[in-house]
């Protein structure tokens, strides 16, 4: 492995050589990496008997089922650029996604394809179709397991070996979207060096194997992850997926996230970590029926995506006496830039952490002219092996994100003297008032401090003369109380007066978010 190339065949041999471990539990389903190897080489074939060659795109639609990384791994070894859509999309934003990509052949679950195939006219390229579990013959598409078999343990399959197809780490190897919560969704296209450099830098989170010195630190004991992220998230498919394989870790896959199904599983598979984004943690903190399960397996819960209040990191050492960990990292990073865990976290717990060992970051003016000194906020920019080279079928957004290397990534931060970066908002959500910036993070922060509130964001309402005033919307935790004017007092004892919220409004439920826990903000005006 020391040697390997960095591409994702010498991943899932990696893989293959864990044998007979289990490697996905979904439900009553066990799944061992032989099952999934087999299964992987039997379906890279029948890719390339249906005319899939290298650079072709293969579209992944499906919930976290043991088959999704049969798939990814099927396409992603023959050289074609996987594709993973997003499985809460509508008909016609999955038909977004597979013309503009151009995809050949998808494969999906059923209910994918029954929203899927009313458009199937506006995807020109699509050729074939396979759905898995399926248990009639389809229309306009074919059933998965006539060609693999009866999923998870494919019984009836040979050991086989991957089609002899040659791969270097700057091919294309996938084309994730970006998340959509600031307009729509962007194809950011990785190639194999930036999907395996997660594997490497990694070090956070789902105990994935960490190298140092270019040496393997003595066998890692296996670990089983709790998945709760969708894959088709980059976060889930490099941080989780590819950092378990790697690690010859076991993966449990739910049908669906639910806090009490997960303390279940925890408690049944021993889970060792989980998390993903803070909401999740949040949530497993907080629900009532903890108490009643056995947790005590969980080492580590670690997260990103989505900015955690700082509180969050003392909360999950009090309660699970478990390592927490946080990351940074964009679709156009293939997750992870920086991270750190334990000590380091809890005496920094507003931030994201240092970035990786192979990655580096500058702060810049908002024009992209200059770099900011340590200490002032500015426009992060990262650079390294895992970002991608840019945008799929998007030249002008690619010309202006990627610059010489770099990405900009449009989050507003700053480095402190060490090195640890402390994101403050998003250029996008920044609110101005009458000249005075004020960042989201800070102002939601405190709020998060306060003993009644578990969910906060802040917004800019339009204002004649100061352009945009700041207005927050929050939960309160079940029984408990705040009144408007409490919390405005609340925040006007920590923060200057022009950063506290002119109106707070109390949402009954928690604050909507998309896919990957983000909360989706421009839903929030309507609260005014
Ligand atoms: P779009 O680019 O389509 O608007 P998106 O930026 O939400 O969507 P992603 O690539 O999934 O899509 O998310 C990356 C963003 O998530 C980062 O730019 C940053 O704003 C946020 N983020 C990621 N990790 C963290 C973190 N640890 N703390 C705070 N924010 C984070
Ligand atoms: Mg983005």
């Amino acid at each position: 492995w020391k040697n390997a190339p960095p591409n994702l065949r010498a991943v899932a041999l990696l893989g293959k050589s864990h044998g007979s471990r289990e490697f996905v539990i979904y439900e009553d389903e066990r799944m061992t990496y032989d099952a999934w190897f087999r299964a992987v080489a039997k379906l890279a074939h029948e890719f390339q008997a249906r005319g899939v060659e290298k650079g072709d795109r293969v579209a992944l639609a499906m919930r976290n089922l043991p088959e999704w990384p049969v798939v990814f791994f099927a396409a992603v070894t023959i050289g074609a650029i996987c594709v993973p859509l997003n499985a809460w999309w509508t008909g016609p934003e999955l038909a977004y996604g597979l013309s503009d990509s151009g995809t050949k052949l998808l494969v999906c679950d059923e209910e994918r394809w029954e929203r899927i195939v009313a458009h199937r006219g506006e995807c020109p390229d699509l050729e074939t179709v396979f759905v898995a579990r399926s248990e009639q013959p389809l229309e306009g598409a074919e059933r998965l397991e006539d060609f693999i078999g009866a999923p998870p343990e494919y019984p009836d399959l040979p050991d086989g070996t991957l089609p002899s197809v040659e791969i270097v780490p700057e091919d294309d190897a996938t084309i994730f979207y970006t998340s959509g919560t600031t307009g729509k969704p962007k194809g950011a296209l990785g190639t194999h060096r930036n999907l395996c450099t997660n594997i490497l830098s990694s070090g956070f989170g789902a105990g994935c194997a960490i190298l140092r010195r270019g040496e393997a630190i003595p066998e890692p004991q296996p670990k089983t992850g709790l998945t709760v992220i969708p894959l088709f998230h980059v976060t889930a498919c490099s941080a989780g997926l590819m950092g378990n394989l790697a690690a010859g870790n076991t993966m449990v896959y739910m049908y669906k996230w639910d806090p009490v199904e997960a303390f279940k599983i925890i408690e049944r598979e021993k889970v060792t970590s989980t998390g993903g984004v803070p909401t999740i943690a949040w949530q497993l903190l907080e629900h009532p029926e903890r108490k009643h399960y056995d947790l005590s397996s969980i080492e580590a819960i670690a997260y990103g995506g989505a900015p955690a209040a700082p509180e969050l990191v003392r909360k999950i050492r009090e309660v699970f006496g478990a390592l927490p960990g946080n990351g940074w990292g964009m679709t156009e990073t293939m997750a992870t830039v920086t991270g750190h865990s334990s000590e380091d976290y809890l005496n920094r717990p507003d931030s994201c952490g240092p970035p990786v060992a192979v990655a580096d970051l500058k702060i810049m003016s908002e024009d992209g002219t200059r770099e900011l000194p340590v200490g002032e906020i500015g426009e992060l920019w990262a650079r390294g092996p895992m970002v991608v080279k840019g945008y799929w079928n998007n030249p002008e957004a690619t010309a202006e994100t990627f610059v010489d290397g770099w990405v900009r990534t449009g989050d507003l931060a700053r480095l402190d003297e060490e090195g640890w970066c402390y994101i403050a908002d998003r250029a996008k959500d920044m609110i101005i008032r009458g000249g005075e910036n004020i960042y989201s993070s800070e102002v939601e922060n405190v709020l998060y401090d306060h003993p009644a509130v578990t969910d906060a964001a802040l917004i800019g309402l339009p204002h004649q003369q100061l352009g945009e005033e700041p207005a927050a919307v929050v939960h309160l935790a079940p029984g408990m109380e705040a009144s408007e004017e409490e919390l405005r007092e609340w925040v006007g004892k920590r923060l200057a007066k022009f950063k506290v919220p002119v109106k707070i409004a109390f949402s009954e439920e928690t604050l909507p978010r998309n896919a990957n826990g983000k909360i989706l903000k421009k839903e929030l005006g309507s609260f005014f």
